[in-house]
């Protein structure tokens, strides 16, 4: 049954070989001129018309019709005959599943026999990487003087399996992933003639899911359209391939939103819990975020298709995200996927990205400071940036240590990245130094979660190993939130007098690219918070 839709829209011309341009107009330039190979080698991923071509050549190649830019014509007996798949001088075979290995060596070895009714005899092999050695022998045998009257097609998704001799004798064409708009395309032309309808996300998210593979998008809506109903809904679709609805999404992304890690730790152990598939997950939520940052960028006219009720929370959260977290957010969450793909834990993976995301975000906000530029901001642009800046009277500490880790904090972070500890990573991301005392190492976190990690007794020790190493000597580590922080809480016993941090937080903002740029362009600064 899920067969027969595909069958039933499978390209009949070059002309209707989808997103294959690269090839068909090469063929159909070298029939028009008569240049015919006695051997083809298609590959390519599965599903993106290697076999139909492979046919549509073979019609090509044979059609009676005389002008051969017209050819295949589809009407003639031949190509009827291959139409109705009754053409003897066609000869498929699927090297994958076919049970005597020595049959299609038999084949090939009895190509001399000329064809029965038509001008060429064709053979297709499927999966041709798939043949035995002794086949391959036979057919390369065949290719060092092939006989007129033969052509071989070969396709595979593994061209590299194919030995370097039969290679060199074949006319390669590189078949690729259909973009998912043209089977959108393909969907809704084949829903038209069959009198039915579809939600267009229904249709972007069976594209989405297809991956370039038509077959597949075909067998798919297929399946769709034998539920029966008056019309495919994104609903449909999202169950029957086990998505995470999009209500789930947004839900989640409204927890990125309030930067609230915790919320959304929350929600990936809900979707375990119930049984979701956490790297289709990530992918649907990057797909998501694509589209956010499409209506944050463009507006909602950019998805004219979505259901008015989506694109209003869409709406709603593009215009609570800037478009740099957006773009963050997606390049993060992205390579989770081959993260996963190289063997680490999936929930580990997505969890770290999320934290990581949100974290990244909130330093990144809190730490640009606010420039003016020149002309708006005054009469003085001869003014120092340094000048201009307020900053609190700082307790006393050891001030030089402070710099030197602050300088290296992101080594720190690195180390644990290095050693794949990626949760204590991802926290220390939204950890900052602010003071040294004595053996005491004082950290202040954007937020409980991440504090709470770092808390951990052992994660502790590590983290007060690696400050150790950095600083050259010894150190404990004390955590604070960053919002109940006070400087030299924790302790009376002065230190070095210290210069004012101020300098230090001023170069580090000077070192921002940001910064420096406003700053090249007239920009002053005029407050650091
Ligand atoms: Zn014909």
């Amino acid at each position: 049954m899920a067969q027969a839709l595909y069958r039933k829209y499978r390209s009949q011309t070059f002309e209707e070989v989808i997103g294959q341009e690269h090839v068909t107009t090469t063929l159909r330039n070298a029939l028009r001129e008569g240049r015919i190979a006695h051997a083809y080698l298609f590959s390519g991923p599965r599903g993106t018309g290697k076999t139909s071509t492979a046919r549509i050549l073979a019609k090509a190649v044979n059609c009676l019709h005389p002008d051969p830019a017209q050819r295949p014509d589809n009407s003639c007996p031949i190509c009827v005959a291959v139409n109705e798949g009754r053409l003897v001088d066609l000869v498929e075979m699927d090297a994958a599943s076919h049970t005597s290995v020595d049959h299609i060596r038999e084949l090939i070895e009895r190509v001399s026999v000329a064809p029965a009714e038509a001008r060429y005899k064709v053979y297709v092999i499927d999966e041709a990487h798939m043949l035995s050695n002794a086949a391959f022998n036979a057919l390369l045998k065949t290719l060092e003087e092939p006989p007129p009257h033969v052509i071989f097609i070969l396709a595979t998704t593994e061209p590299h399996k194919i030995p370097e001799t039969v290679l060199s004798r074949c006319q390669r064409f590189d078949f690729r992933r259909i973009a998912a708009h043209r089977i959108v395309e393909h969907l809704a032309h084949i829903l038209a003639q069959e009198g039915r309808d579809a939600e267009r996300a229904a249709l972007e998210h069976i594209a989405f899911a297809a991956e370039g593979c038509m077959r597949d998008a075909v067998s798919l809506l297929d399946q769709l359209l034998s539920f029966g109903g008056e019309r495919i809904t994104l609903e449909q679709v999202e169950s029957v391939l086990g998505m995470v609805p999009a209500a789930t999404l947004a839900r989640f992304v409204d927890a990125m939103m309030a930067r609230d890690p915790g919320q959304m730790i929350a929600q990936v152990q809900e979707l375990i819990t119930q049984g979701t598939d956490l790297r289709q997950f990530s992918q649907q939520l990057v797909r998501y975020l694509r589209d956010v940052l499409l209506v944050r960028v463009g507006g909602r006219e950019v998805l004219p298709d979505l259901p008015a009720e989506r694109a209003a929370v869409l709406e709603r959260q593009a215009q609570g995200l800037s478009p740099a977290f957006l773009v963050q957010a997606i390049k993060r969450l992205n390579a989770v996927a081959s993260e996963v793909r190289s063997g680490v834990d999936v929930q580990l993976a997505l969890e770290l990205a999320l934290v990581e995301v949100v974290s990244a975000s909130r330093t990144a906000e809190e730490q640009q400071p606010a420039v003016a530029s020149a002309s708006s901001a005054g009469q003085a642009p001869a003014e120092t940036p340094a000048e201009a800046v307020t900053a609190p009277t700082p307790p006393a500490g050891d001030a030089e240590a402070l710099e030197r880790l602050r300088r290296q904090w992101k080594q720190v972070i690195q180390w644990f990245r290095e050693h794949r500890r990626f949760k204590i990573q991802a926290a220390l991301g939204s950890a900052r130094p602010v003071q040294v005392m004595g053996d005491q190492v004082e950290l202040v976190f954007k937020n409980q979660f991440s504090l709470d990690m770092v808390q951990r007794p052992e994660n502790l020790r590590q983290v007060e190993l690696v400050i150790s190493q950095v600083l050259g000597s010894t150190y404990k580590v004390a955590c604070f939130l960053e919002a109940d922080y006070q400087p030299g809480q924790t302790t009376s016993t002065g230190a070095t007098a210290a210069p004012p941090p101020s300098k230090s937080r001023m170069s580090e903002v000077l070192e921002d690219d940001l910064v420096q740029e406003a700053v090249k362009r007239g920009g002053r600064i005029i407050n650091i918070q």
